[in-house]
């Protein structure tokens, strides 16, 4: 279960209790992530009839929105819109509806900051050495029902465990990828025109093929988001089997051929995690299930689980074996302020103690050391509007509180 901090007090008006998952919890639920499991999605995905993606592709939205209910979640919707685009692969003008999946799980803390894990669920199958597209044996078990599957398989778990985030989560499957990204393109402008404040999108794009066994993920990334890439390769370290491979340069190139692309085109920070060694029946009959790794697809995963924990929650992955029972009371005043703020914590007294201030995008905006029972903090510099300081010692969480700047 999570690890629920309760606030008591009368100073700081705007008191929260923080999702927190236990380093026990955590480790658990990074051992419960499951090959088979993923496996079974990607063969559902192989199974239905069209998931073709210049054609409707109802069916397998249906599916994947069935799933997400299934793990509990009651915010689901396909998001249906028009598309009238030409594309070089047919020489021609699709012109149907697409149709994207948006399972939300709200946050509880900030809920209107937003983390999204996508995946596109269309596929194309091509006819070499021409190239030509063909309507039929559309498989598309690595490209992309592996991406859909890891998604769902990380739903699935913190579901499991009654995960509660701090930050809204949504997990998207994307349609109309294969032929311009277009699923992700609406989705992506539309949180824009609308202000969403989108912390981090990731995304999985062919993630099962590794025959010999390598463990190797390329981590293809965007200059607006290094700071994300290196958190990505640093997890596959810490808690996965997989070694990051970070491509410069134009090894980065291929950074454009997936749906975060259109995430870091509208000013949101993105990461994009695809197999290193690409797969041999890419885009053609042969992507079937049979041809892959699902425990190179659950190391994958391990990686989404670890940093959907830490972008979605206040205390971000757990680094200490026990959970946080020596809770300081924190206050702080006047709140909201205009620059000063007074925090008054008896447990900083003790030492090692550390202010975070983040902003609503998950940004960390000041860092603070202090060393006495009362601290004044000037945030005048800072931008109006909400903020989450962290008190921390040593890496464990003391304590978390909501701030207004006016
Ligand atoms: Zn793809």
């Amino acid at each position: 279960m999570k690890k629920v901090i309760v606030l008591v007090g009368f100073v700081c008006s705007l008191f929260l209790s923080s999702a927190q998952v236990s380093h026990h919890e955590f480790n658990q639920m990074l051992s419960e992530i499951n090959a088979d499991s993923i496996r079974a999605t990607v063969q559902d995905m192989v199974d239905i009839p069209n998931r073709f993606a210049a054609t409707s592709n109802l069916e397998v939205a249906q599916y994947i929105a069935g799933r997400m209910r299934q793990y509990g979640l009651t915010d689901v919707i396909i998001d249906s819109f028009p598309i009238n685009e030409y594309t070089w692969l047919l020489h021609d003008y699709v012109n149907h509806n697409l149709y994207n999946v948006r399972g939300r799980l709200p946050g509880v803390t900030i809920s209107d900051s937003i983390v999204i894990m996508g995946a596109h669920h269309d596929c194309i199958t091509t006819n070499p050495p021409f190239y030509n597209v063909m309507y039929e044996n559309t498989a598309g078990a690595d490209d992309n029902a592996s991406g859909c599957a890891v998604m769902l398989e990380v739903l699935r778990v913190l579901q499991s465990h009654g995960f509660s985030p701090d930050y809204t989560i949504d997990f998207m499957t994307y349609d109309g990828e294969e032929f311009g990204l277009w699923g992700s393109e609406y989705d992506a402008a539309t949180r824009h025109d609308a202000g969403d404040k989108v912390i981090v999108m990731l995304n999985n794009d062919m993630v099962a093929n590794d025959p010999d066994d390598e463990r190797v993920v390329t981590l293809h990334w965007y200059d607006n988001a290094i700071e994300d890439r290196d958190t990505a390769v640093s997890f596959c370290q810490k808690y996965t089997e997989l070694t990051p491979f970070v491509p410069m340069g134009a090894d980065n190139d291929e950074r454009q051929a997936s749906d975060s692309w259109n995430y870091a085109q509208n000013g949101f920070r993105s990461v994009f995690a695809i197999e290193n060694n690409f797969s041999p029946a890419y885009h053609e009959p042969g992507d079937t299930t049979g041809l892959y790794n699902y425990d190179y697809a659950a190391e994958i995963s391990k990686l989404n689980l670890a940093m959907l924990i830490h972008y979605t929650t206040v205390a971000g992955v757990p680094t200490k074996v026990e959970d946080v029972a020596d809770i300081a009371t924190v206050s702080l005043w006047p709140n909201p302020t205009s620059g000063i703020v007074h925090i008054s914590c008896p447990k900083a007294t003790e030492g090692g103690t550390t202010i975070l201030v983040y902003d609503v995008f998950g940004k960390l905006c000041r860092t603070e050391m202090v060393n006495d029972a009362f601290t004044t903090l000037d945030i005048s510099n800072l931008p109006a509007g909400m903020y989450v300081m962290k008190l921390m010692r040593q890496n464990q969480l003391l304590d978390v509180c909501k701030m207004m700047k006016q």
